[in-house]
């Protein structure tokens, strides 16, 4: 393993070793560019459970991603200096607002400047992560989902992995008008469910309208739309078909192939990404790792963005 690079797979066994994600080194330090960091909490989950399990997952997946892109030949771990930052320590895990809390004060205590890619949990911890990352100003966001995320009460509650595009937005912590939502589709609970995202001035991109649009020709254009502004990237994996993704809590069907997952966030080059966490992996309903090594592969692709930047490609 070099000092910030993941490990040399001509020269260590991938199969062996605990894992860090990318084979990457064990906590992080003031000069760490990215930190990954596993969110292992679900008690946001509105139907299947189980993305508590999706850090471990994803990190033993993470052993056949190796340190070149293919197409880009952009090597990342090259460009940024890339840690492990371990599993968020949450002490409350029975109680959703105070989890919630000891997610955000562990996104608070990173170092100024380091940009978090995290691994999920369910998509209710990018209320705190958001919390953390908005507080100086709200944020962009490009949200790749089947889902708005942006309904309201869900028995009883206001904050469960259905709403952090609504929480955030009502919060200030990101700026609607500068939020796209991609790849949306599936059932209603009722009409008005995601009127939120419309009202609020969000883009709503329905899975129809990218595949008519052209895949990278809807990323670049939200990339132009962009420019420098600061961006967090919040990729869920039910975006992607359950063909391809199964181990997920709320599958739709119609959804993006794995390579079209990886080419939308190709196609954000450029990007001003100051974070970005892929969620809702939920190995219990995962078939063969599947879902693990998409949710890895597309860790790996965001590190690639965020490395072209760096370099001005
Ligand atoms: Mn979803
Ligand atoms: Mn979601």
């Amino acid at each position: 393993m070099s000092e910030s690079g993941g490990a040399d797979s001509l020269k260590r066994a991938r199969f062996a070793h605990v894992p860090t994600i990318f084979g990457l080194p064990d906590g992080v330090r003031d000069d760490t560019d990215v930190a990954l960091i596993g969110v292992p909490f679900d008690g946001g989950v509105t139907h299947r459970p189980g993305a508590r399990h999706g850090p471990e997952a994803i990190r033993a997946a993470s052993k056949l991603i190796r340190r070149v892109h293919h197409r880009s030949r952009i090597a990342p771990f090259e460009v940024l200096r890339c840690a492990d930052a371990g599993d968020v320590p949450i002490e409350h895990w029975f109680d959703l607002s105070a989890a919630h809390g000891d997610i955000e004060r562990f996104y608070g205590s990173l170092p100024h400047g380091t940009i978090p890619l995290s691994l999920g949990g369910d998509h209710s911890i990018t209320i705190p992560i958001l919390r953390a990352l908005g507080r100086e100003r709200p944020v962009a966001v490009v949200h790749v989902d089947a889902h708005c995320d942006t309904s309201g009460e869900y028995g009883g509650s206001l904050f469960h992995h259905g709403a952090p595009f609504r929480i955030a937005a009502q919060e200030g912590l990101i700026v609607p008008e500068l939020t796209f939502q991609l790849g949306i589709r599936g059932s209603l609970a009722n009409a008005e469910q995601w009127s939120y995202s419309y009202e609020s001035g969000m883009t709503v991109v329905t899975i129809e309208d990218l595949y008519e649009r052209g895949i990278a020709a809807v990323g670049q254009s939200v990339a132009a739309a962009l420019g420098d502004t600061p961006v967090y990237v919040s990729f869920d994996v039910d975006a992607v078909d359950p063909v391809y993704a199964p181990g997920t809590g709320t599958p739709e069907i119609g959804g993006l192939t794995s390579l079209d997952a990886l080419i939308l966030i190709r196609s954000l080059a450029g990007a001003n990404c100051i974070g970005a966490d892929i969620v809702e992996v939920s190995p219990p309903f995962d078939l063969g790792g599947h879902t693990s090594l998409l949710a890895a592969t597309l860790a790996f692709e965001i590190l690639c963005v965020i490395a072209a930047r760096e370099r001005r490609l």
